[in-house]
C-alpha cells in the first residue's frame, strides 16, 4: 500500500496552534499514513524543550525545585490536550513517580515523544505505535537495525496509518534507550523504509536546506535537489538539517527525503535524492565552512623521491586520533590540514616526533584557518567553475592559503584566514547564487 511517512520536529509540535497544522498537513495529502513526532520544542526563543524539562526533572529528582519541573511539563501537555479539546489518560503522575524512584536519564529523556506521540494518536484517531516495542539497541548500546527493520515492518504492515514516538527504542532488558540529540529524524527514517515509504517528509521550521548559512548570508536561497552525497559534503563542513545518522536508514531503500516548513507548507522544500542526474543541477548545490583548523606545514629537499616519507609524516599525527582533513602536496612540501582543537595539546611532541621521522628543512604550524567547501554535482566536467570561484574571492580581497577538490569532483575546497570567513561565504554565495 503507497504511503508516505511524515516526522514533525519539535518545534511543529510546540503547543495546540503548532499540533492544528500539523493535522492540516497530514489530512491535506491521503498518502500521509506514519507520523512520527518529537517533543514539544520551543515555543519563543526564550522558552524550554520538553527534552531539557524532562533531563531537569531528573537532575532535581528529591529536591524541592522537583514538582515545580514537573508542573512545567504536565502543565505543556495538559495545555495542548486542553485547548484541542482531546481526551486521553498521560499518566504522568507515574512518570513522575518513576522519576523520583531514579528513572534512567534516557527512560526520563523518552517520555516527551511518548506522550506527544499518546496526543497526537487521539487527536488524530490514529493507533499509537511504542517505540519500546519495535527500535532495539544490543546489549552494548549499539543500534540493531536488522532487528529493528523486522519487527517495524511485521507492525507496520497491519496498520492502514499509526503514530509512532522519535527518539527512542528499547534494551534487550526492556529498559528505555534514546538516541543521541535530535534523534527523531532517525525514527523517521526507519519508519520510512520499514513502511515502505515512497517519501519521508521531514517536517521542520525552515523552508529546506539552505544554500549557506543564513546567519552569514540572511537571504540564502533553499536548495530545491541535493544528493546524499552532496548532503554529506555540506553536513560535515558544519551545514545542519537532518540528524546525520537518518540519512543511512532511506538512503539504502532508495526513499527520497524531503524536508518541507510546518509553518509554510505551500513552500517546496528541499529533497534529497541519491541520484538527481534525470535533471540540470546547478553548477553549484551549496556552500558550507568551518574555522579553527592549523596547517602542519612541512618542507624537504627530494621530498618526493624518499619512499614513504609521507607515511611516516601522517603516523604520529594518526596515532595521536588528531584526523587529518586535507593533505595538499607539492613536489618538496606537504601540508597537514587538521582541527587546531585537536593540535592544541600535543604541538610540540608530535613536531619533535615528525622531526625524527623525515628531519625535515622546514616545519611550521600555522592556526586560524577556514575552510570553505563550494559543493554542487553540478560541477562535474563543467568549466569555468573554479574559475568564477576565484575571481569572487579575488575581487573581495581574499587571499587564498589552500585549496583542494576532492577526486570526484563534487567540491571545490578552498582554506582563507579566519578573519576572511564570512566575507568569503558572501563572495561565493554572491557569485553562483545572487
Ligand atoms: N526531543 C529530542 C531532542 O530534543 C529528540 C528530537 O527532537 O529529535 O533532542
Amino acid at each position: 500500500m503507497e504511503n508516505i511517512t511524515v516526522k514533525f520536529g519539535g518545534s511543529s509540535l510546540a503547543d495546540a496552534a503548532q499540533f492544528r497544522k500539523v493535522a492540516d498537513i497530514i489530512h491535506a495529502h491521503p498518502l500521509r499514513k506514519f507520523v512520527v513526532v518529537s517533543a514539544p520544542g520551543k515555543r519563543h526563543s526564550g522558552d524550554i524543550k520538553v527534552t531539557d524539562l524532562l533531563y531537569r526533572a531528573r537532575e532535581c529528582a528529591g529536591t524541592e525545585e522537583f514538582p515545580a519541573v514537573m508542573a512545567e511539563i504536565k502543565a505543556r501537555f495538559d495545555g495542548i490536550a486542553a485547548e484541542l479539546g482531546i481526551c486521553v489518560e498521560l499518566g504522568l503522575d507515574e512518570i513522575a513517580a518513576d522519576i523520583q524512584k531514579g528513572a534512567s536519564r534516557d527512560y526520563c529523556a523518552s517520555r516527551g515523544e511518548y506522550l506527544n506521540a499518546k496526543l497526537m494518536a487521539a487527536y488524530l484517531d490514529r493507533p499509537f505505535v511504542d517505540a519500546a516495542e519495535h527500535i532495539f539497541f544490543r546489549a552494548d548500546g549499539s543500534f540493531d537495525a536488522q532487528a529493528t527493520h523486522e519487527s517495524l515492518r511485521a507492525a507496520l504492515a497491519e496498520l492502514p496509518g499509526a503514530v509512532i514516538p522519535g527518539f527512542y527504542g528499547s534494551m534487550p532488558d526492556g529498559s528505555i534507550r534514546t538516541f543521541s540529540r535530535g534523534g527523531s529524524d532517525i525514527t523517521g527514517a526507519l519508519v520510512a523504509r520499514a513502511a515502505g515509504s515512497i517519501c519521508y517528509e521531514n517536517w521542520t521550521d525552515v523552508s529546506g536546506i539552505l544554500a549557506t548559512d543564513p546567519r552569514i548570508v540572511p537571504k540564502a536561497q533553499p536548495i530545491e535537489r541535493i544528493t546524499y552525497r552532496e548532503l554529506r559534503e555540506l553536513a560535515y563542513m558544519g551545514a545542519s538539517v537532518l540528524h546525520e545518522d537518518a540519512i543511512f536508514p532511506v538512503r539504502t531503500a532508495g526513499i527520497p527525503i524531503r524536508i518541507r516548513n510546518t509553518n509554510a507548507p505551500e513552500d517546496p522544500g528541499t529533497v534529497i535524492l541519491r541520484d538527481a542526474s534525470a535533471v540540470e543541477a546547478p553548477a553549484v548545490t551549496g556552500i558550507a565552512g568551518k574555522k579553527d583548523f592549523s596547517i602542519i606545514h612541512i618542507e624537504k629537499d627530494q621530498m618526493n623521491e624518499t619512499a614513504g616519507f609521507v607515511h611516516r609524516v601522517v603516523e604520529p599525527i594518526c596515532r595521536r586520533g588528531i584526523s587529518i582533513e586535507h593533505m595538499p602536496t607539492g613536489i618538496d612540501s606537504l601540508s597537514v590540514v587538521v582541527p587546531s582543537a585537536q593540535l592544541r595539546d600535543c604541538r610540540t611532541e608530535l613536531l619533535c616526533d615528525i622531526r625524527d621521522a623525515v628531519s625535515p628543512d622546514l616545519i611550521l604550524v600555522e592556526n586560524d584557518l577556514a575552510m570553505i567547501a563550494v559543493v554542487g554535482r553540478g560541477m562535474v566536467r563543467r568549466k569555468g567553475i573554479a574559475a568564477k570561484l576565484f575571481s569572487a574571492l579575488a575581487k573581495a580581497d581574499i587571499n587564498i592559503r589552500m585549496i583542494d577538490q576532492g577526486s570526484g569532483e563534487l567540491n571545490i575546497i578552498v582554506g582563507v584566514d579566519s578573519v576572511d570567513y564570512e566575507r568569503a561565504i558572501r563572495a561565493l554565495y554572491g557569485a553562483f547564487f545572487a
